[in-house]
């Protein structure tokens, strides 16, 4: 079987790939030609695919079984009108761990106010303990494979997680809501406000004047979703005026975010450069050859994107 792998990154990121890759299909005992370039792009059998390269015309590849995103985001290929092929989020257990330490840390700095100590050490006293987590409200939208373990992590610390997604959902630990009505009850009163929500015409703007107005005054964002979730102007208005606090922000409509953007000499943004979590090589292949394993043996694939819903 040929696999072809589209990488766009450079080669120091694919070089853990291949031998990730091979153990993993090894392990799954199948037999695979793992393949970065091809003659005849009917010969392959599935495509491995990073986002970040140039947009691929998939015509030519007549045999391809499924297209395997390395990224959980796949605003960029799923309008893709060449791709009739399945097409496959990435969701692995690396890439989860990863986006809950980052969210749980960020979080917890303003939750425990570390700022006040880390950078104003200056000889003052200030015993000023902070609240308990229990008495803090998360407001999380989006309730995916990224979401709902971030919102497990934060409720195992106590805090109060309302969880929001399209459809209903339950998970342990977290109150649930969902749809448009239940965006407002979710937003309303919160100390901190997570955007896990994928990029689609639905989610852009999820956060703007309007819904801004909703969480406590002197909120916390934290978007380590998608730069657009977020309406800047109002967010920078938001911030201005102190309905937000503060914005923690890790993706962005241009990236890198440009020297010259008002987020990066804000007092009140802490701008990550789309760090918060990446996909891992080592677990990223497992999930990749478990999937191609189900493929082989006639069982419906894990993860398979809704082309409609865009996610
Ligand atoms: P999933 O597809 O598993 O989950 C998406 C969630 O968003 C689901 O709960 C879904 O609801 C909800 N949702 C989608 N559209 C709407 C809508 N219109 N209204 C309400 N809820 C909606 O995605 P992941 O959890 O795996 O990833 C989330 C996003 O995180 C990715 O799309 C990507 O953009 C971003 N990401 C960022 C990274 C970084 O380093 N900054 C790394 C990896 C991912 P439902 O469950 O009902 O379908």
């Amino acid at each position: 079987m040929s696999v072809l792998v589209l990488y766009a990154g450079s080669a120091e990121q694919w070089g853990p790939y291949r031998p990730a890759l091979t153990r993993a299909f090894e392990a799954e005992g199948l037999d695979v030609e793992l393949v970065t370039e091809v003659e005849d792009p009917a010969t392959v059998d599935y495509i491995v695919h990073s986002p970040s390269g140039p947009i691929r015309d998939f015509t030519p590849y007549t045999g391809a079984k499924a297209v395997l995103s390395l990224w959980a985001g796949v605003e960029e290929i799923v309008g893709n009108a060449t791709l009739t092929q399945p097409l496959v989020r990435m969701v692995d257990a690396g890439l989860t761990e990863g986006m809950v330490e980052w969210v749980t840390g960020h979080v917890l700095r303003h939750h425990l106010g570390m700022d006040d100590h880390i950078l104003n050490q200056d000889g003052t006293w200030r015993p000023v303990a902070p609240p308990l987590a229990r008495q803090r409200r998360v407001a999380l939208l989006g309730l995916g494979a990224l979401g709902s373990a971030v919102g497990q992590a934060l409720a195992a610390l106590n805090f109060q997680v309302t969880g929001w997604s399209r459809s209903a959902h339950e998970v342990p630990g977290l109150q649930c809501l969902s749809g448009d009505e239940g965006l407002e009850a979710t937003l309303k009163g919160a100390d901190f406000v997570i955007l896990l929500l994928p990029l689609t015409p639905q989610t852009i703007d999820v956060m703007n004047a309007r819904t801004m107005a909703l969480p406590t005054r002197g909120a916390v964002i934290l978007n380590p979703g998608r730069g657009p979730l977020i309406d800047d102007a109002a967010l920078l208005k938001a911030l201005e005026d102190g309905q937000i606090g503060h914005a923690t922000l890790d993706v962005f409509r241009t990236e890198p975010l440009p020297p010259e953007h008002p987020f990066w000499a804000h007092p009140k943004v802490t701008v990550t450069p789309h760090i918060a979590s990446e996909t891992r090589p080592v677990t990223a292949a497992l999930a990749i050859a478990a999937n191609i394993r189900r493929s082989e043996d006639g069982e419906p694939m894990m993860h398979v994107v809704d082309r409609a819903r865009g996610y």
